[in-house]
């Protein structure tokens, strides 16, 4: 789009890297493409001729070469980016229809112009294997041609693709893998997961209909009449003052085209977006070293016009801030286009990036920052992002955030992003870089997080996030904190400057830092980057000496021996600091004289510091390191310097207690805290009597076996009866829960063993009649107690996965008179339509001591629990103890499953019973049809052996809130419902598991 003679720099800067390339046996191969291309942009569709030059620069003979076909990734449900996109949650690729998956074909290789052999990867149908008549010798040259025709998918997917007319040309032609120094390096194509790609030169001619804006990678070359063209598009969009949104059809294509030639060298990527409704504007910006003149485009749509209208500025600003901290920007453009893209809110390529919706000017300012610095680190610093995403997401996400702090000094965190009244979460105190270190957090906290070394798919979506993005800016940012701007800036500055248009591997990375440095940064790559141990530093006690300077006793209860940033704070503001190479076990730091309030570790949060409440001590006062309580309403996030207390109303209501009020105070839900505390009394004004629950928990996460011990309680009391005198139940419940280790984080299985100990302690009463003269026969009732005492212990094994989850589950109850063992599986098929799902629950459960009398109210019940079957008072009731009426039909959907209620099949004995379930995934309507057959022990049974129901369900909330209806019923539920005269509705159920939406998962749901 705009030329200028570049050949001369990157000459020179080539030769100078010769010499110490070969020092280290490093080399690289070059791969100079010429492809030519034509857009049919009513079958979506590229037909193309490509040329490739491949020279071994390797030491090694070559008999064959690794191709990537990644629009295969599009073919089918085999590929690895399927399966990687079901394994995140992801269905819409799993049920896509044909005409919107894509691939690759009409491919015939031809080496030096003679037929190669070649075959697809038995595995990996976006990756081939071509067989080279004659070895490659090292330093020879080989020219591949191809023609080759692309059938591009919808762009909904991944990065290739197009939306209507809106056309994403990414990893889109045959491209040999890279071969380095640890040899061959193909991979399948992935959404989590980038690119590794073999440094060259491109000619790229591209034919498409006349209207078409086209943004590219690379020089365009004698495009002075599109130049034009596009200089008009600026006038014009210059012009225009307000961006309708709802303006975006597509114009229609011109018969007429054009072909547009690029090229560019020293870029190991080529790709292209047009759109025919693209507003274009157009700036310049000056390399801060070399003052070199780099042209900015920008290419946008209606859509959020009204933002990128001012997005020049954050163009020229991105390449001008990275340029200085990095080293400048050779090229001669860089272009950002607007694009509509589901892999996330950008994406990188040479020269051009393409972003997604922002919502906000400061959000597509960050984005686009975040984007053209990907020039940096991906585009010039060609590391392997696969096996090392750190490289170019990490270290990419710490200049992006120092981008911010320079560019936007004392922004917050909440800033353009929730407008809330006062400080409702309390998150106003922090600053945007917060959010890196919280996100961080969110998984370390949990001992759930991975190493910043770690290959791409081997993270969890939220770790790829927390890990590779924040962790890795955190970790820089730490860094650039210990070794000051000046050093750090030059130390990355001789990386980029020995390291770019190469793949560098993390070890060179670290020998340049070391050796600029002269620092020993074992603490930071071994251990902050290669390993998920954690930075944690504490102030145990401060004295003052005599002259005024202060000794503070610090003590590393971490694992990492990281420096040690100490400030003074006085009035709120820092007015002095320390820094101190790290160490293990306790020292005495001093500080200089200096009249402060507290002093506190990491001030500024440049610090991956996993427990800041141990930060801080104050200097006088009598509870140094006690930290003001804090009431906050609802939720917010983990003050470190504050001890949290949230609170919330709450009411309830049921039949007996009628309307309570109270208060819920809780722990801080986010991140996870290792002691959880719940507690929500209520006052009922009908019994005069307080009601409510309240839970406590200690969590430990463990390095093995276990990721997490739960320890803890529950406590529940509610009224259960109004007569004679108002009764409660009153439920503690000691738990012990253990999550044990996945084999790996990715893995769908979860394995979960809970004990609990319930004890129960209901009010109860005797009756006492006095006969004989002058007694009226009224009965007299005397309140006694019920003490009931259960060992309930539950394994759980359960696999998630977007359409096919099962779970299965083994629970053994013991008590005074009964043991019974009840094993529950579940599974579910979900269907294209969110709603819609198949479900099939099996229940088998035995009694493993035979005394019938004994197992009494114990017995498993085909119809699921009424309120009063509920002998573990685990579920909520309305009316607990209700036999008839319409409280009576609220049920939980346990043991038999069975929606008709009718006390046969209550057996002491054995019980099995099979449930079904299908929603019609009417959104309107959200009804299903259902049904259920059981057998049990035959103490249960009348005269059929087999029970069955079936009927019409609704669903007002799944698995929470669903009234069935039944339809068919067995003789035996027939005969039930005769004798007792049961009018069809008094035959509805419903279930309401109200502990489903407790207050506490919902704040928890609400929160992030
Ligand atoms: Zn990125």
């Amino acid at each position: 789009m705009y030329k200028m003679n570049m050949k001369a720099i990157f000459i020179s800067s080539l030769l100078c890297m010769g010499g110490l390339a070969n020092a280290q046996s490093y080399f690289q191969q070059e791969v100079n493409y010429t492809i030519h291309v034509t857009l049919d942009d009513v079958k979506n569709e590229l037909t193309a001729d490509e040329s490739i030059e491949y020279i071994n620069n390797s030491p090694n003979e070559l008999s064959f070469i690794y191709m990537h076909l990644w629009p295969n990734a599009y073919k089918d449900n085999s590929t690895a980016l399927a399966k990687q996109k079901l394994e995140n949650g992801e269905t819409n690729f799993y049920y896509s229809k044909e005409i919107d998956k894509g691939y690759i074909d009409q491919i015939d290789f031809k080496v030096d112009g003679k037929t190669v052999k070649w075959e697809l990867l038995k595995d990996s149908i976006d990756i081939c294997k071509m067989y080279l008549n004659e070895p490659l010798k090292s330093g020879a040259r080989i020219t591949i041609t191809t023609p080759f025709h692309v059938k591009i998918p919808s762009g909904e997917f991944s990065r290739l693709g197009h939306i209507g007319q809106s056309y994403q040309i990414t990893q889109w032609y045959p491209k040999p893998a890279v071969y380095d120094r640890n040899g061959w390096n193909y991979m399948p194509y992935l959404n989590q997961g980038e690119f590794y790609s073999e440094f060259g030169s491109f000619d790229v001619s591209i034919t498409l209909p006349r209207n078409y804006v086209l943004g590219a990678t690379g020089d365009m070359v004698d495009g002075e009449a599109e130049l034009k063209w596009l200089e008009d598009k600026v006038h014009e969009t210059e012009a225009i003052e307000y961006f309708n949104p709802k303006e975006l059809d597509f114009p229609v294509s011109d018969n007429a085209t054009k072909t547009l030639r690029f090229r560019q060298s020293n870029v190991h990527d080529f790709a292209w977006f047009c759109d025919k409704r693209y507003h274009v504007l157009k700036g310049e910006v000056t390399t801060p070293h070399t003052k070199h003149k780099v042209t900015t485009w920008v290419m946008f749509t209606n859509s959020e016009g009204n933002l990128w209208k001012n997005s020049i500025k954050y163009m020229n600003d991105a390449v001008y801030y990275y340029s200085l901290w990095n080293g400048d920007y050779p090229y001669n453009h860089c272009t950002a286009v607007d694009g509509t893209i589901s892999a996330g809110g950008g994406m990188e390529y040479p020269n051009i990036t393409v972003i997604g919706a922002s919502g906000n000017a400061f959000q597509l300012d960050v984005v686009i920052t975040h984007e053209v610095g990907h020039n940096w680190f991906y585009g010039m610093l060609g590391s392997n992002e696969r096996e090392h995403a750190w490289m170019d997401e990490g270290i990419n996400s710490a200049n992006e955030m120092r981008y911010v702090e320079t560019k936007y000094p004392g922004r917050k965190l909440t800033e353009g992003l929730i407008d809330l009244p006062g400080d409702l979460f309390g998150l106003k105190k922090y600053g945007h870089k917060y959010q890196y270190y919280l996100t961080y957090l969110l998984s370390a906290a949990k001992n759930e997080d991975q190493a910043i070394e770690t290959p791409a798919y081997d993270y969890t979506e939220l770790n790829y996030g927390g890990d590779v993005y924040s962790k890795t800016a955190v970790v820089f940012d730490y860094l650039k904190k210990y070794l000051g701007d000046e050093v750090y800036d030059a130390a990355m500055q001789k990386y980029f400057e020995e390291w770019h248009f190469k793949h560098p591997m993390p070890g060179d990375l670290r020998k340049v830092l070391e050796r600029e440095t002269g620092k020993n940064l074992s603490w930071f790559f071994d251990d902050l980057i290669n390993s998920t141990k954690k930075l944690d530093y504490k102030i145990a006690f401060v004295n003052k000496r005599d002259d005024g300077a202060w000794d503070i006793g610090v003590k590393n209860t971490g694992d990492i021996k990281g420096p040690v940033i100490i400030y003074g704070i006085k009035n709120d503001k820092p007015v002095g600091e320390v820094m101190y190479e790290g160490f293990e076990g306790k020292a005495m730091l001093g500080f200089p004289p200096a009249d402060v309030d507290y002093f506190k570790i990491d001030y500024p949060e440049n610090m991956p510091e996993i427990n800041r409440n141990n930060n801080t001590i104050r200097t006088h006062g009598l509870f140094k390191k006690v930290e003001p309580l804090k009431l906050q309403f609802l939720t917010g996030v983990d003050d470190p310097d504050k001890t949290q207390l949230y609170w919330t109303p709450v009411g309830g209501w049921n039949n007996y207690n009628k309307w309570m009020f109270g208060l819920a105070f809780y722990s801080n839900v986010l991140p996870q805290k290792k002691f959880e505390f719940q507690l929500m009394p209520m006052y009922s004004y009908t019994t005069n009597d307080l009601a409510g629950y309240g839970r406590v928990a200690f969590n430990f996460f463990p390095k093995s076996v276990f990721q997490k011990i739960s320890i803890g309680a529950t406590a529940t009391r509610y009224a259960y009866s109004n007569a004679p005198f108002d009764m409660n139940f009153n439920k503690i419940a000691p738990e012990l829960l253990l999550e044990f280790k996945k084999s790996r984080l990715r893995s769908p299985f979860k394995h979960t063993l809970r004990y609990r100990n319930i004890n129960l302690l209901n009010d109860s009463y005797s009756v006492n009649v006095v006969l004989g003269p002058g007694s009226d026969n009224t009965p007299t009732y005397k309140k006694t107690q019920d003490y009931i005492n259960i060992n309930d212990l539950t394994y759980t094994l359960a696999k998630s996965h977007a359409v096919q989850p099962y779970s299965l589950n083994v629970n053994l109850q013991q008590g005074e008179w009964m043991a019974k063992l009840g094993l529950t599986a579940n599974y579910s098929y979900k269907f294209k339509n969110k709603n819609k799902s198949f479900d099939v629950r099996l229940f088998a459960g035995s009694f493993l001591s035979n005394d019938l009398a004994a197992a009494g109210p114990y017995r498993f019940r085909m119809s699921g629990w009424r309120g009063y079957q509920d002998y573990l008072y685990d579920n909520i009731y309305l009316g607990r103890t209700e036999t008839d009426g319409i409280l009576a039909n609220q049920f939980t959907e346990n043991e038999g499953g069975f929606k008709f209620y009718a006390p046969n099949g209550q057996s002491g004995k054995w019980l099995a019973a099979l449930n079904l379930k299908s929603s019609l995934g009417n959104i309107k309507l959200p009804i299903g049809l259902y049904a259920d057959i059981g057998t049990c022990g035959t103490d249960g049974l009348l005269n059929d052996q087999t029970l069955y129901d079936a009927g019409v369900y609704l669903s007002l909330r799944k698995n929470i809130c669903e009234v069935y209806f039944p339809v068919l019923l067995c003789n035996d539920f027939k005969a039930y419902k005769t004798a007792n005269g049961l009018t069809y509705p008094e035959t509805i159920r419903f279930t309401l598991n109200i502990s489903l939406i407790n207050p506490f998962n919902l704040v928890r749901n609400f929160s992030f």
